[in-house]
Formats: C-alpha cells, structure tokens, sequence
C-alpha cells in the first residue's frame, strides 16, 4: 500500500504531496514519521491507495505510525484543500490547524500522572532519615497519593528513598484531566418561554443553512441554543459551540457541564495543555460530543455535527489575526454544509454584514425584541462631560454617575465600571518641555501601572523603570494622562470608602482560571464594584447588578477605523445589557463629550434597526464594506529601507493591476501603518478598497513575491484591527 502524505513543514515549497509506501491497514488521518530530506519528520496521511504515482522502486516507507486512532477526522481532509486555497496558507498549516499542538512534533504531553503505592510502611528509619520517615507515616495514614504533592510535602529525594527502600512503590497510570471538573452546576433546563419556543421552531423548520437570532441581552439566546444542541445530542449528533472570549467559557461551560455532564469537552488556549489535550482526545474518541471554546474549536475534531452555534458572532476575535488569517464564520459554514446542519448566529448587535445578508434573505433571520420575563432594557443616562469640566469636574466620574453609584451602593447593590483602558495612566508625559515615554521597540506610549510602578508597554510587554524625572529635560513635572483601571480602582476607593472593589483586565487575570475567579468572587457578592476592560462588557449574568457606567463612551467612537461606529454600538449594548437583568431595574450612565452623536443616539434608545439604517446607508454611499472589501497588504521588516523597498515593489505590482482592471479599485493608497513600529519591526501597508475578491489571488500571490527573509508580506481582508 502507499500513502500520500503531507509533511508537516508550512512552507509552500514542500506545500504538496508526497508518496511513501506503507503497511496495510493505515488509515487516511493519521500521523507519520516518514524520511525527509535526510531527516526523519512528522506527516499527515491524506489519503492511502495500492497505486503509486512515481517509480515503486523509489518509493520509501514510512518509519512510522503516531496513533491508534488517526487524527484527523474524514471531514479534515476534505476541508484542507478549501482551507488551504481560501486563506493562502500551504496544507500542512490548514492541518496543522486541526491537531492540537501539543500533539505535534513529538510534543504529546504526558496523560499520566504518577501514584505512590504504600507497601512496607513500618520499615524502620534511621533518625537521620525524618523526612522520609514523616513521608511514610503520612502515606501509612492517607495510603495511595500522587506523586507531585507528596513531593512538594516531604521533597522529591525522601519520596525518591521510599520507593528505593521498597517502603513504597511507584505506578503510573493513564488519567484524563478535565478542565473545570468541580464546576458541578446545577442549573436545571428552564421551561422555554414562548418566544423561545417559537425561535426553535422557527430554526428547526427554516429550510436556511443559516440562522441569525438578533435578540436583545438578556432575552434567553444561551437557553435557545443550550435547547438546540440537547435535541441533536438526542439524535445521536455532535455539537459545535463557539463563544469569543475566554473569560466566557468558564460560566458557559458550567452550564453545559450541568446539563451534559462529560458530554461536554472545553477547548481554549487559556487551558493547560495536558487539559487541552485529554479535552480533544475526549472529543475525537466520541466520550465527549458538544465541544465549546474560543475560534479555535470551530476545529474541534468532531464527526456527524447536528448543530454549529456561534455567539455573540459579531465579536472581532472570530477572525485569527495571526497566519492562517482564517474568518472562523467561514469554517463554521463549510463545517455545517459538510455535516448538512445548521448553523446558527447569536447576537444582540449583528454585524452589519451579517444583518444585511439576512435581510437580503440568504440568512434566516430570528428576533428576541424583548427580555425573559418583559423585564425592562435599563435606561441608559447620558452625562455629557463637557458640562462636567465647565462645572469644575475634572475627575472621571460624573456627577450622575456618582450619585448614581452610592444609591446603588446604599441599596446593597452591585455596579460595574467599564473603560477599555487598562494600566494606571495611558500616558505618562511632561508637563515642562512635552516629553512622552514611549516603547523602545514599539511606537506607541507607555502606560503607567500603579500596582508595579513601572511603565509597560502594550503591544509587545516590555516594562520600563519609572523615571523620577523627565528623561530628556529633567523636569520633575510628570504628569499621568489617559485614564486607566488602576487610577478608576483608585479613586473610587477615595469616593467610596466603604466598598468593596474587583478589577477584571489583562494585568489581574491570570493562569487558565483566573477570569473565573474574579468573576465567581464578583457573582457571590464579595465586591460591590467590579471595574474592567471590555472582559467584563460581554454575556456575564450578574442578578445583583443594577448599575453600569461607561466611563468614556468616545474612546472607540473616534477610531480611524470605518466600523469604530459600529464597534462603538456594539460595546454600549454588551455593557448597558449588564444592568438590570434580575428582579430591579437597571440603569447606566454613559459619560461622553460628544452626547449628540448619532450613534450614541442609536444606542441609548436600543435602536439596532435604527442603527444598522444609518450604518448602511453610509456604507453603501463611501463604499465600505459590506458593498466593498478592505484588502490590506502589510509589509514590516526590522530593516526600515528593506520594508519600503518591498513596500514599493508591492505597490507597484498592484498598480499594474489596477492600470488593468481600474474598475476593482475603489481606494487605494500606501503609507505608514498607524503604529509604526511594534517590537522592533517597521510597519507599512497598502491599502484598498476592493469591489469584490476577485483580485485576491493576484495580491496575494504579489505579498509571497514579496516575503524573503528579511521582510514579511501578508494579506488581510477586512481585518478586525487596523492599527
Ligand atoms: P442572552 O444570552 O440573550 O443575553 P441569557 O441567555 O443570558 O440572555 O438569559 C438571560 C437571563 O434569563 C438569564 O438569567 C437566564 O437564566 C434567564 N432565562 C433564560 N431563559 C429562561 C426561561 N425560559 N425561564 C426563566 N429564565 C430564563
Ligand atoms: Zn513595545
């Protein structure tokens, strides 16, 4: 027999087939050892025949097979080459994508943990030897333990000794390590209420591959799909459930946990990748049939899908901004038509270009207009923080939202503070001569972060000392610009004495639960204020709270980005939609300096339809997407000349297509990205507007032509982040 094989370099000069001869019996998926070019490497078998295309007497066999089951699922195979083509990323890395990477290269991380067996645990000691001693006393009274603790108690050697003295005996054995497995949950399925009745019955009889549910939050999507996938398990099926941020798994999955107990499978990068792994294995032996996670588990490496479901779908994080640059929609599709089922789209804030296209009809479009129980949208209050400063205010909070904050505090409820801004101070400049401290590999400003002093960078993590004075003219004037979560936790502490405060950012989650932590601490009422970064603006349920403040809703609103408006829309909604979700009703205060925005308009009344009017008639009148697509070919180099070299050739191949075809080109430009510099290396870009895609291949093929070793080129299409 022989197998064709893909090896596993993502590189597009081996990015084809490769036959070895192989042993009967192998199956297409499975991962090999084969020789390559004088070295042994990893594969994937793509597919396994009893013919050979090149000379048998030339063919090498493979040197071996990985795992018992193969890897890769039938409908991986089929879905590579679409993967490979879409996205320009040669096979192995669309493979790649599929198995996890603790997996690959040899890395398997270990499914065993380590026992310790008492044995002869009344061996007597010498009294020099107490630790083991102790060791064995402690095994005599709790018998059989694991090895890691006992190590971290007695130390590696005394439990070493014991082993060695026949006091002991060690045994590994094979162990599954699930992820959250003390989240029990007891959440019991709700009896639906009409309207979620009518939206399942809606999807189940809607002869669309595509369900779009636009429902208000808190009008019972997470029920509807929960409901979705429990029928498909029924039917013997898998499920597919997407959620964007990691911070959201945890509630999600103990939901899932109580409802389908091992069922349940978590994949997300935020894991250990022990866990990780077992999580896959689970899934791909079929143990486990409903995996949920972050983008990645669109891959999960599940057979006979009944039902892909994707959350909040308007979320940025669905797109990889890191190669393969994948639109995680894309696969969720080519997933549900392979598998013949649906796939269903949740949001309270569709994107434009997905709301368009149901109202175009190539999406089912499903509406949730009201909350369980008709309870109230809070009312969102505008404090126009132009007056603010007029009065004397110079603080970042006003007036509204400090009295609203102690009514809510006196009340004995609880509030969320939200400001996409972490760090103490945005900035940290001087008042005498202008200096700003800014990033020796990025261009961009340093925040100051209180908890640490220091200064940190962003964009590539550097920390920085905090200068005492101003290194450039030596003032000691330094003054703290931009507010942050620590400064917000700090005066709050000032204005409220008496409360209890959590703050939720990059800087105080950490480890694969710590999101979990904060926010299970926050849910059982052991703080009073939760302040955060955008973590905290999506699907949490919280019944206590009955406050929200926005601190500065103008903050994304004048990005220079076309969708910094809907962006803006959508982060309004997410976290007015915090408020008011039990019994009280809820309110927010939205601190702006441009309250007669339209899209500020727009959001304070909940107007989507509204919104999603004025959004794309504006669209359609620029020509931005979704009636165009934004293609931009980034080039940086550590080498500044070499990166505005190939800046220049990619821009001049692109020109000779457009002197061809002028009427695909709506906008074109290059320049300089808007952070010039991100660790150490130069960024520029050209920009376009394109009427469709049918150019892409040729400016992607331009970006390859362009990559060497010094200077990388690549293509985004309507990329999430524009910086
Ligand atoms: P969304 O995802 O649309 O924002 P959720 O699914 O979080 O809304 O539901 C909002 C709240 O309503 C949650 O507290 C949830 O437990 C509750 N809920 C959902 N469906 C029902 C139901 N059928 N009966 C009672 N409560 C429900
Ligand atoms: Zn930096």
């Amino acid at each position: 027999m022989y197998a064709q094989v893909i090896v596993d370099i993502a590189h597009s000069q081996v990015d084809r087939i490769f036959e070895y001869s192989c042993p009967d019996g192998l199956n297409a998926g499975s991962r090999v050892k084969v020789p390559f070019g004088g070295r042994v490497i990893e594969g994937f078998v793509i597919s396994v025949s009893d013919r050979c295309s090149i000379d048998p007497a030339k063919v090498k066999p493979i040197a071996g097979v990985f795992d018992e089951v193969p890897a890769l699922v039938p409908e991986c195979l089929s879905l590579v080459e679409r993967i490979s083509e879409r996205f320009r990323t040669p096979k192995a890395a669309a493979l790649r994508l599929f198995v996890p990477s603790e997996m690959r290269l040899g890395k398997v991380s270990e499914a065993y943990k380590t026992f310790v067996i008492p044995k002869n645990t009344d061996y007597a000691f010498p009294k020099s030897a107490k630790k083991q001693a102790e060791a064995a006393a402690y095994l005599k009274e709790h018998g059989e333990c694991e090895l890691t603790p006992l190590c971290e108690k007695f130390g590696r050697s005394a439990v070493n000794a014991l082993r060695d003295k026949g006091v002991a005996e060690f045994e590994r054995r094979e162990v599954s390590r699930v992820p959250f497995s003390d989240e029990e949950g007891k959440e019991q399925p709700k009896q639906l209420t009409p309207a979620q009745e009518a939206a399942i019955t809606n999807i189940e009889s809607s002869s669309k591959r595509v369900q779009l549910i636009h429902g208000v939050t808190g009008s019972g999507k997470t029920e509807i799909y929960l409901n979705l996938i429990a029928d498909r398990i029924k039917a013997g099926k898998t499920a597919i459930f997407l959620v964007p941020e990691i911070s959201l798994t945890p509630q999600m999955l103990s939901q899932l946990r109580a409802r389908f107990k091992g069922a349940a499978a978590i994949l997300h990068s935020g894991l250990s990748a022990g866990e990780r792994f077992d999580e896959w294995r689970r899934l791909r032996s079929g143990e486990a049939k409903i995996a949920i996670g972050a983008r990645s588990a669109v891959f999960a490496p599940l057979q006979n899908i009944g039902v892909i479901i994707i959350d909040e779908e308007h979320d940025g994080s669905y797109v990889s901004e890191s190669a393969p640059r994948y639109n995680t929609a894309d696969i969720a599709l080519w997933r549900a038509e392979y598998n013949d089922c649906k796939l269903v789209l949740g949001s309270a804030t569709p994107s434009v270009e997905s709301y368009l296209k149901a109202l175009d009809g190539e999406y089912n479009l499903i509406k949730l207009p009201e909350r369980i129980n008709k309870k109230p949208l809070p009312e969102i209050i505008i404090a126009d923080m132009r007056k603010e400063v007029k009065r004397g205010n110079n603080s970042a909070f006003s007036y509204a939202l400090r009295e609203e904050l102690s009514k809510t505090l006196s009340d004995g409820n609880q509030a969320i503070i939200f400001l996409n801004r972490r760090g103490y101070s945005h900035t940290v400049i001087c008042r005498d001569c202008g200096y700003v401290c800014k990033c020796g590999n990025c261009d961009v400003s340093l925040a100051y972060h209180s908890e640490e002093n220091c200064l940190k960078c962003h964009y590539c993590g550097a920390r920085y000392k905090m200068p005492t004075s101003c290194p450039e003219c030596g003032g000691r004037r330094l003054h703290y610009g931009g507010t942050g979560t620590q400064k917000v936790v700090s005066d709050l502490k000032t204005l409220f004495p008496a409360a209890r405060i959590i703050r939720m950012d990059n800087d105080t989650v950490s480890g694969k639960d710590g999101h979990y932590k904060i926010l299970n601490a926050f849910k059982r009422r052991e703080a009073d204020i939760l302040v955060g970064t955008q973590m905290i603006a999506k699907g949490h349920d919280f019944p206590s709270v009955t406050l929200v403040g926005i601190l500065d809703a103008d903050m994304s609103l004048h990005f220079s980005d076309y969708r910094s408006g809907e962006r803006t829309f959508q982060l309004i909604t997410q976290v007015a939609g915090r408020s008011g979700r039990a019994g009280q009703k809820g309110k927010v205060v939205l601190q702006t300096y441009s309250p007669e925005n339209i899209i500020l308009r727009y959001a304070v009344a909940y107007d989507y339809e509204g919104f999603f009017g004025n959004e794309a008639q504006i669209r359609k009148a620029t020509r931005f997407p979704p009636y165009s697509l934004v293609c931009r070919v980034m080039v940086t180099s550590e080498d500044e000349k070499k990166a505005l070299e190939a800046l220049k050739s990619v821009y001049f191949s692109i020109e000779e297509l457009r002197t061809l075809e002028p009427d695909s080109f709506i906008f074109m430009n290059r320049m300089h990205s808007p952070i010039k510099r991100i660790q150490g290396k130069y960024r520029y870009q050209v920009l376009m507007r394109l009427d469709d895609g049918r150019l892409l291949g040729k400016i992607y093929d331009i970006a390859a032509k362009n990559t060497s070793s010094s200077v990388l080129c690549y293509v985004e299409e309507n990329p999430a982040n524009l910086s």
